[in-house]
């Protein structure tokens, strides 16, 4: 009870805009849904389509069958590779067994895919700004593992071995965060002068949007909310921008994971969610705030998204 009566001080919700689904989300999604309509079940999807919970499940109830590996694919089952990308060992081993194959990468991971086979096929050694076991970075290094070393973070950047350090370049984890990697570059770029990078940012337009969305939001807030599963990198990103900005934030897969007592005194309350998060999610935690007493919704916009990727030909209508 007490609970309650301090968590009903809330008055304001502001919902940072754009947030939830990207284009390459909703492609990702859309392939499976279109695979299993086209084929009928089971549909095989190796890992998680995009780091989200409830959108796995949902798959799962439709005939979707998540798998770690290709190895726990029956003979000839339809396969759909994940958004976050796979290594070319993987391709390799689906068109040794056969596998009829989908690729639902999103078209801006495999950007960066295509830049480590140039950088790499140059000559250079090429360094991956990212973090450890991600299945994105995991795919990109894969393109060439004896030529391209994951940086973690500045300390790393201070200490990775390179073949030659006049013909050294970088690439970045799509759902990073911005003002973290810039401290990253700024230290290879002091021991590599020669230091070349991708010639457009890596981190791709949802990310940074979602990430300047939410820091104004936190800005204002007391409490920001972040929607989105504990494995999905660009959400827990929006976390710590949201902190890195002075609010308290937390990160929620559904409404049922609030905690009132982080609403205790907060008079504003900030809501995000990250690129893997469905709208529906969104509604529920506000729905949740409004019936706590908030008295204003509204949202913040700082732009307002129009990116569109088309299908994979296997799965376009004709
Ligand atoms: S977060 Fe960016 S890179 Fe990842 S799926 Fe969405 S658009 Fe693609």
């Amino acid at each position: 009870m007490a609970e309650w009566a301090g968590a009903s001080s809330l008055r304001q919700v502001v919902l940072a805009s754009p947030r939830s689904f990207c284009a390459g989300v909703e492609r990702a999604i859309a392939v499976v849904e279109q695979a299993l309509r086209q084929h009928g079940p089971p549909v095989y999807v190796r890992k998680q389509i995009v780091h989200n919970a409830r959108v796995v499940a949902d798959l799962q109830a439709r005939g979707a069958i998540f798998v770690d590996e290709l190895d726990e694919v029956p003979a000839g089952g339809l396969t759909v590779f994940s958004a976050h990308g796979v290594a070319p060992a993987v391709r390799r081993e689906a068109v040794e067994r056969g596998l009829p194959v989908i690729d639902a990468t999103c078209p801006l991971v495999a950007k960066v895919h295509a830049e480590a086979r140039r950088f790499t096929g140059r000559g250079d050694t090429v360094l991956l700004i990212g973090h450890a076991g991600h299945e994105e970075t995991e795919g990109t290094l894969g393109e060439a593992p004896a030529r391209i070393r994951l940086v973690p973070d500045p300390a790393a950047a201070e200490t990775v071995p390179v073949d030659d350090p006049d013909r050294v370049s970088y690439l970045v984890q799509t759902t990073l965060a911005t003002d973290e990697v810039a401290g990253v570059v700024d230290a290879l770029r002091r021991r590599f002068p020669a230091l070349t990078g991708p010639g457009s940012d890596d981190i791709c337009y949802a990310t940074t949007n979602r990430q300047r969305a939410v820091t104004e939001v936190a800005a204002r807030a007391d409490v920001v909310l972040v929607v989105g599963s504990d494995n999905s990198s660009n959400s827990r990103r929006l976390v710590e921008v949201a902190e890195r900005a002075g609010a308290r934030a937390y990160l929620i897969d559904d409404v049922s994971r609030v905690d009132l007592r982080w609403l205790a005194g907060a008079g504003t309350v900030g809501v995000s969610a990250g690129a893997s998060a469905p709208p529906a999610l969104v509604d529920e935690v506000v729905a949740a705030l409004t019936g706590l007493g908030a008295r204003e919704v509204s949202e913040h916009t700082t732009t307002v998204e129009d990116v569109a990727f088309t299908l994979p030909k296997e799965v376009r209508q004709p």
